[in-house]
Order: structure tokens, then C-alpha cells, then sequence
């Protein structure tokens, strides 16, 4: 099978085992040829593929979750705790909520993929994390034999963060989410200036269909449309930087954008380094860094894994001459 249609780079990728899990029936049926040691793990789980780096050939079996449904699960007259299955579209999923009054998912509109791809890196987007209000998290350990259930806490979230990428926990397929929403509809996160400047240029009153709303052309005004030309979101992670080299970046670039997070570390613009170094619409082979935003990795010939690798070290090594920092590649690479 190849995956060429099934991850937002668009990198054509042959996997020679690929399983689709429609119905819990389809995952019973996996569970047993493991246990039939008719496959052999590690599996790659697939959402929609719009965080992933593909080679040309995956070895492992990729096993793509499609199980879809919604459901209320218990409500008071201050929130509600709603379970979508792993397989929803995400973005469907936070338009759902919003029209039916269940807030605080409004600035994670528009992010591509899946609901159970959703607490892998704990998506983040304009001031929200998914952990603000993910309950727990369920599914399948293939490698344990056994179902699981964790809690908020349990998932160990951080910033694009999760238990799920540590080593020990990537055989968990993840079946369900469940979320504690609020009903208070003018709770609303506007942290990100950005935001809150889009509402009021807008005269948008501060409600969380209005922020729905901006962020939906906030987004679609900035960010390039994977089908339109491959990307994978942001290419790099904002790098978490201690006080004290923080202080020195300051002060020998005071412009350079940063944020105090909880911890004591800084987050520092990433994008604004890349284009300081003169790559923002800039090209190497097929792929280049995005015109309108640094931070995005496009594809706009035919490409493979190699190109875009190549790329991402060219930009790393000049953000680390230029500012001494280390740049993390946010998507996963499947080899
Ligand atoms: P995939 O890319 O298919 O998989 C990603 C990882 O999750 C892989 O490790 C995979 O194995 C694992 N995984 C997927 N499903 C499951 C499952 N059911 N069980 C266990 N593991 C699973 N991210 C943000 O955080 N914020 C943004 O604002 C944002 N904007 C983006 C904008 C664009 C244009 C694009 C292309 C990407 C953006 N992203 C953003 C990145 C991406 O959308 C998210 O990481 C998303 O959650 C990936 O979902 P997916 O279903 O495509 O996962
Ligand atoms: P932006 O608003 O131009 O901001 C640049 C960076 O500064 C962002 O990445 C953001 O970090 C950080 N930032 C801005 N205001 C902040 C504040 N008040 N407090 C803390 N950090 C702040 O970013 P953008 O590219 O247009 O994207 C808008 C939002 O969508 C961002 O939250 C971004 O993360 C998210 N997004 C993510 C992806 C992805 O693939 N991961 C892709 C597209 C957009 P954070 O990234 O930590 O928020």
C-alpha cells in the first residue's frame, strides 16, 4: 500500500502491511493474529498522517485508526464529559462541541487529524492545549495484551508532549478520548494578543463562537493548505529555554519574541529565528520553509524523506550558529 495519500507531506511511502480499523470488530480481529503471532509488532498507528515524516519504505505493519462516534457521557448545569471514538476528524469533532454549547475547544479549530492523534503531542494552538481538557484517555497496549484507561494526570502532558511518545508507551492504540467541556460560553481564552486583536478589529464580543470564528481566519489566512501544498504544521518545536540563556539571547537580539511558561523556562519564537536566518520562503531542491510562516516545512515538487531531512538540518545548523539554539523537529519520522 502506499501511503502517498495518507500523510499531508504528500511523500510517497510504501508500507507492505497496512490494516484499517473501521469497527471495534476490526480491532479484535488485529488483536488476535498478534496473539496468533500472525504479525509481529511494533505497529505504526495512523490518524489522517499530518504530523509524519514517511520514508520510502515503512517496515513496520501501519495500522490506521477510522473508528468514528460522538456521545455525551454526563452533564450539569456547569460542563459536560463527552467520549469521541479515535477515528473522528478533529476539527468536525470541535465544531460539534461548539454547536451544541460544550466550550473551551474553540481555539484548537482547524487543526488537522484525529481525535486519538489529539493527546500524542497534546495539540496545542492560540493559548489551548487538548490536556486543558482531556479527562482520560483509553484503548488497546499491544504489547502489555491489554486495555487501559489513563487519566489526565496519568498522560504526563507537557508542552507537544505526551506519555505516548516515550519508549514503553508507543504500542498503545488509542480508541477513545474523553473530554470535560464547560457550558459557560463566555470563558474564553484570549492569551494569544494575536487573538484577541482579531476579535476586536472584528468588534467579535468575547464568546467562544466568535472565537471559533477567528481562529478559523486567523488560520486560514497564515498557514498553507495541505491540499493545496504539502506540509506538516509547524516543523520545528518553540524552543523551552532556561532563564539565564534566554537572557542572553536578549540581549543580543531584543526583538526576538519570548514567553514565560510556569516552569521558569522561556519560550522562544522558533519562526522568528528561521526567518532571521533568511529562510522564510526559501527553497532547497523540492522543498522550501513556507512564505508566509518560517516555522512550516512545504513540499513543492515531488519529494521524499531525504529531501525534507536535508532541509531541516540546513535550518537547524544555521539557527544554531547564528543563536546557539538546538531546534527539535516536532513531526514523527516513520522509517
Ligand atoms: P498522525 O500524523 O497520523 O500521527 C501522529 C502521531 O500520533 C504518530 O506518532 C501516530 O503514531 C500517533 N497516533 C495517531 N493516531 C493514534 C492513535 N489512535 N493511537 C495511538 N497513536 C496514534 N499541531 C498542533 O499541536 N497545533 C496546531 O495548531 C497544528 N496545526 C497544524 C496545521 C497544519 C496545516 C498541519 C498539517 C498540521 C498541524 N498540526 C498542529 C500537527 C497535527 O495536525 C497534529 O499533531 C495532529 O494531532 C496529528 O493528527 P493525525 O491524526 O494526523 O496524526
Ligand atoms: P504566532 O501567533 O505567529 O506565534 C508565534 C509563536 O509564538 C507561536 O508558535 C506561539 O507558541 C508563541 N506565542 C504567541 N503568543 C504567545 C503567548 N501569548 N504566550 C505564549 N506563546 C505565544 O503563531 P502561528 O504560527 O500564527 O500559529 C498560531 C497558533 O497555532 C500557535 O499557537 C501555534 O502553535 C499553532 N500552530 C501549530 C502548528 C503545529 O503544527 N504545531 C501549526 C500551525 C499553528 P505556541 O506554538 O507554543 O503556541
Amino acid at each position: 500500500m502506499n501511503l502517498k495519500d495518507k500523510n499531508t507531506l504528500g511523500l510517497s511511502s510504501e508500507s507492505p502491511l497496512f490494516f484499517a480499523i473501521h469497527h471495534e470488530s476490526d480491532l479484535r480481529e488485529l488483536i488476535h493474529q498478534v496473539q496468533d503471532r500472525k504479525l509481529v509488532l511494533p505497529f505504526y498507528f495512523l490518524g489522517d498522517g499530518s504530523n509524519l515524516i514517511l520514508s520510502k519504505i515503512i517496515s513496520n505493519p501501519v495500522v490506521q485508526m477510522k473508528i468514528l462516534g460522538r456521545k455525551i457521557l454526563s452533564e450539569d448545569s456547569e460542563s459536560v464529559i463527552v467520549q469521541a471514538s479515535a477515528g473522528e476528524n478533529w476539527n468536525e469533532f470541535v465544531h460539534w462541541t461548539v454547536e451544541k454549547n460544550f466550550y473551551g475547544l474553540e481555539n484548537l479549530v482547524l487543526i488537522p487529524g484525529t481525535v486519538g492523534a489529539s493527546p500524542i503531542q497534546n495539540i496545542g494552538a492560540y493559548g489551548v492545549e487538548a490536556k486543558d481538557f482531556i479527562h482520560s484517555v483509553k484503548g488497546y497496549d499491544f504489547e502489555k495484551k491489554e486495555w487501559f484507561s489513563l487519566t489526565n494526570e496519568q498522560c504526563q502532558f507537557a508542552y507537544r508532549d505526551s506519555l505516548f511518545k516515550q519508549s514503553g508507551h508507543q504500542s498503545k492504540l488509542i480508541t477513545e478520548v474523553v473530554f470535560k467541556l464547560s457550558k459557560k460560553a463566555d470563558k474564553v481564552n484570549l492569551t494569544y494578543k494575536e487573538l484577541k486583536n482579531h476579535l476586536e478589529i472584528h468588534s467579535r464580543s468575547a464568546t467562544a463562537e466568535n472565537v471559533l470564528l477567528s481562529v478559523k481566519e486567523l488560520r486560514m489566512n497564515k498557514l498553507p493548505d495541505p491540499s493545496v501544498i504539502g506540509n506538516a504544521g509547524s516543523f520545528f518545536k518553540n524552543p523551552l529555554l532556561q532563564p539565564e540563556k534566554a537572557q542572553q539571547l536578549k540581549s543580543q537580539f531584543p526583538l526576538l519574541p519570548m514567553y514565560p511558561q510556569t516552569d521558569g523556562t522561556l519560550k522562544v519564537s522558533a519562526g522568528w529565528m528561521i526567518e532571521k536566518c533568511g529562510w522564510k520562503g526559501q527553497r532547497l531542491g523540492p522543498v522550501g520553509m513556507y512564505e508566509k510562516q518560517a516555522l512550516v516545512l512545504v513540499k513543492h515538487d515531488e519529494a521524499t524523506a531525504d529531501d525534507v531531512l536535508k532541509l531541516a538540518e540546513a535550518v537547524k545548523a544555521d539557527v544554531l550558529r547564528q543563536f546557539g539554539v538546538d531546534l527539535e523537529i516536532e513531526p514523527l519520522i516513520w522509517k
